[in-house]
């Protein structure tokens, strides 16, 4: 389906089968000389078929078609090399390209190599093998670097027809998640730094010391602009500002509920804390949720422990290779 949202600028949804995200918005804006894709789907025939077929009828042609990427994550970067024309370019913030990049040249990783934190925070290992068995995040990406790669810095400016697209840097959800900023129409790019009727994940990746607190920053720093159309990577749009405080205000709720489990059971590591905390999935018990969820839960746990270690709240002892978490003092608060 394809619907014109501003002049020149298009959604295309591109169905995400079995994925809780349903689908993912692919933006196409036609340009003079050129046009952009922004965000693909996963390296899956589905996505292919849907993002194929709102091409079709808006009449794009491969040929002046270069593709942006807002991050790294597969759903968006997966069939970049696919959809961009020969001769064009795939954007993506440097910072995730390069990460990206590694990621690619070395498949044949091990899950505890790509994923180190993982068993240090008490994540069983038959579990991490399986997540990354099947994980679209893992299997569904694009095959290798392209020589058609070009990385964004902040600030650089793509120039598609009348719109000039800004770049700012946003890391949280991935270390260089980026936003695009059309500023004389007021249009805000938000990728997945900004979702309306979901919460965007936000998880341990070990170039980021303290993932939640750029991500925090970046929420705050969102806010600064003047935006009265917000164009996110996935689902519905809404109010941005009201948005942003309500993302906001959830992390400091989900700060709190980490800190008081800790208070409770102390000594306890990453997993098993994840496993305390609450939860919108339909599974009966921790036990019996999904890897993929698990792995994600975990995750945006450690994302919040890491957020309260850094700034004295909590302290971890290890032993046998696992952390276990304690708060710093009794009434420590956030
Ligand atoms: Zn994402």
């Amino acid at each position: 389906m394809v619907e014109e949202l501003y002049p020149g600028i298009y959604r295309i949804g591109v169905v995400l089968p079995g994925n809780p995200l349903r689908e993912l918005n692919s933006y196409f804006i036609k340009g003079s000389s050129r046009d952009l894709l922004i965000d693909t789907g996963f390296r899956r025939l589905a996505c292919r078929g849907a993002l194929q077929a709102g091409l079709d009828e808006l009449g794009s042609a491969p040929a002046r078609r270069d593709v942006l990427a807002t991050h790294l994550h597969s759903d968006h970067s997966g069939m970049a090399d696919l959809f961009a024309g020969p001769d064009c370019r795939i954007y993506m913030g440097r910072t995730d390209l390069e990460r990206m990049c590694s990621f690619l040249s070395d498949p044949d990783q091990t899950p505890a190599h790509r994923h180190p934190r993982y068993p240090v925070e008490g994540f069983p290992m038959d579990l991490l093998e399986e997540m990354h068995r099947t994980n679209p995040a893992m299997t569904e990406s694009m095959p290798g670097a392209d020589p058609r790669l070009t990385p964004l810095d902040d600030g650089d400016i793509l120039q598609v027809g009348d719109y000039a697209l800004e770049t700012i840097f946003v890391s949280g959800h991935t270390p260089g998640n980026c936003m695009f900023y059309i500023r004389d129409r007021k249009i805000m790019f938000t990728g997945d730094h900004i979702l309306f009727d979901i919460t965007p994940n936000i998880t341990c990746w070990d170039s980021c010391p303290d993932s939640l607190g750029s991500y925090l920053d970046n929420l705050r720093r969102a806010r600064s602009y003047e935006v009265e159309l917000a164009l996110p990577g996935h689902r519905q749009t809404g109010d941005y500002y009201s948005r942003i405080d309500t993302l906001l205000a959830h992390h400091e709720k989900r700060l709190s509920e980490a800190l008081s489990i800790i208070r409770e059971y102390p000594g306890r590591c990453a997993y098993e804390i994840a496993g305390l905390m609450k939860w919108k999935i339909r599974a009966r018990d921790w036990d019996s949720f999904p890897v993929i969820q698990k792995w994600f839960a975990v995750g945006e746990c450690i994302a919040h422990l890491d957020y309260h270690r850094r700034r004295g709240r909590i302290r971890f002892e290890e032993r046998d290779g696992v952390r276990y978490y304690y708060a710093t003092s009794p009434g420590a608060s956030i």
